[in-house]
C-alpha cells in the first residue's frame, strides 16, 4: 500500500493487521512493514517505532512480540506499530543508511522527492504521525556505545513528561530543547506527545532492557486507556536534566584504541579524565577531560576509535 493511500480507520475493528507501505525514493522501492492492532472499541492510539537507526534491535524485538501478544478483544483503541523504518541500515547493521549515508533521525520533516532516508521521514511525518495519541521512539545505544536504560522527553510539554515517567524506565532524561530533524520534533511540531527509549545496546538484547521496554508499552497503553489497569511504573533513580543532541559528544580527535576510565552513570567532576585515546605502541594521544561535572550518560565501548568518533556525553541531575 502507499503510504499516501493509508487509512488506519479502514481496517476492521478487533483484529490484527499487517502490511508494508510502499514507495520508491531516488529509484529504490522502500518497503516499511506495518502492524496494527485494531481494538475491538473504539480510543486514542499509540504510535512506535523501532530501528530509525539499523543497529538497535531492542526495540524490533518488543513491537514483534506486543503485536502478537496483544489482544484487539480487549483494547479500547489502536497500536500502530513499525518495527523497522529504517530498512536498508537495518540489513546492513548500521545506523545511518547505506542507501545515502544520512542519519534518518536528522532528516526530519523530510521531502516526498529526496534521497531515501528523506522519503521515510516525509511519510512517517505524513502517513502514521497524524494517528497518534501518543508516540514513542524505541531506541538504544547500538553498536558502538553504552547508554543507561532511560525514557528522554521536552520538559516543556506536561503529556511527554507524564509517558516519560508512566514508561518505568530507571532514567530519565528531561530536555530543555528538541533539535529539529527528530522523529519527536516532527511529532513536537504536531502539537502531539512523545518520549525516545534509549538502552545498552551493543548488538545485544539484554532481558532486563527488553523486560523494561515491553512492560514499558503496556504501561502507556494503560496510561492512554486502550488497556484497562493503571500504569506499573517504579520510581526512577536517576532523574536527569540536560540538551540530548548527542551529535555534540565529545569526540576522538586521533584513529586509535580507547582506554575508558568511566561507566554510564558515573557522577564525575570537572578535568576529571574520562578515558584516554592510545595508538598501537601505548603511547597517548588524546587525553578526555570533563570539559564540567556532570553525569556520564554515554560512553563508546567499542574501543576502536577513529577521528571523529563520539567517545562521551554528560549531562545533569534534575534539581525539582
Ligand atoms: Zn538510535
Amino acid at each position: 500500500m502507499h503510504p499516501g493511500n493509508f487509512h488506519p480507520g479502514a481496517f476492521p475493528r478487533g483484529a490484527r493487521h499487517h502490511f508494508d507501505l510502499e514507495f520508491e525514493a531516488a529509484g529504490v522501492p522502500i518497503q516499511l512493514p506495518v502492524l496494527l492492532i485494531r481494538g475491538a472499541a473504539p480510543g486514542r492510539t499509540l504510535v512506535v517505532t523501532a530501528a530509525v537507526h539499523g543497529d538497535e534491535y531492542e526495540g524490533v524485538r518488543t513491537i514483534l512480540e506486543l503485536a502478537s501478544d496483544l489482544d484487539p478483544a480487549v483494547m479500547t483503541g489502536d497500536a500502530l506499530l513499525l518495527p523497522v523504518v529504517n530498512p536498508a541500515a537495518f540489513w546492513a547493521g548500521t545506523r545511518t543508511s547505506p542507501l545515502d549515508g544520512l542519519n534518518l533521525a536528522r532528516v526530519f520533516l523530510g521531502r516526498p522527492d529526496g534521497s531515501p532516508s528523506e522519503a521515510i521521514a516525509y511519510w512517517l511525518d505524513q502517513a502514521i504521525f497524524p494517528h497518534s495519541d501518543l508516540y514513542v521512539d524505541l531506541h538504544s545505544a547500538g553498536l558502538h556505545l553504552m547508554m543507561p536504560t532511560l525514557a528522554g522527553y521536552y520538559m516543556a510539554d506536561e503529556p511527554s513528561r507524564r509517558a516519560a515517567f508512566a514508561f518505568g524506565a530507571p532514567v530519565i532524561w528531561a530536555h530543555p530543547d528538541m533539535p529539529p530533524g527528530r522523529t519527536l520534533s516532527a511529532i513536537y511540531a504536531r502539537g502531539k506527545a512523545g518520549i525516545y527509549v534509549e538502552a545498552r545496546g551493543g548488538a545485544r538484547i539484554h532481558p532486563e532492557d527488553l523486560a523494561i521496554y515491553r512492560r514499558g508499552m503496556f504501561n502507556l497503553l494503560r496510561l492512554l486507556e486502550i488497556l484497562d489497569g493503571v500504569p506499573d511504573a517504579p520510581p526512577c533513580r536517576y532523574h536527569l536534566l540536560g540538551g540530548g543532541n548527542l551529535d555534540h559528544s565529545l569526540v576522538s580527535s586521533h584513529d586509535g584504541f580507547l582506554l575508558s576510565e568511566v561507566r554510564v552513570l558515573d557522577r564525575v567532576t570537572a578535568g576529571q579524565n574520562l578515558g584516554s585515546v592510545v595508538n598501537l605502541h601505548g603511547e597517548c594521544l588524546q587525553r578526555i577531560p570533563a570539559p564540567t561535572a556532570g553525569i556520564v550518560v554515554l560512553t563508546r565501548e567499542y574501543p576502536v576509535v577513529r577521528a571523529g568518533d563520539p567517545l562521551y556525553f554528560l549531562t545533569g541531575l534534575y534539581e525539582a
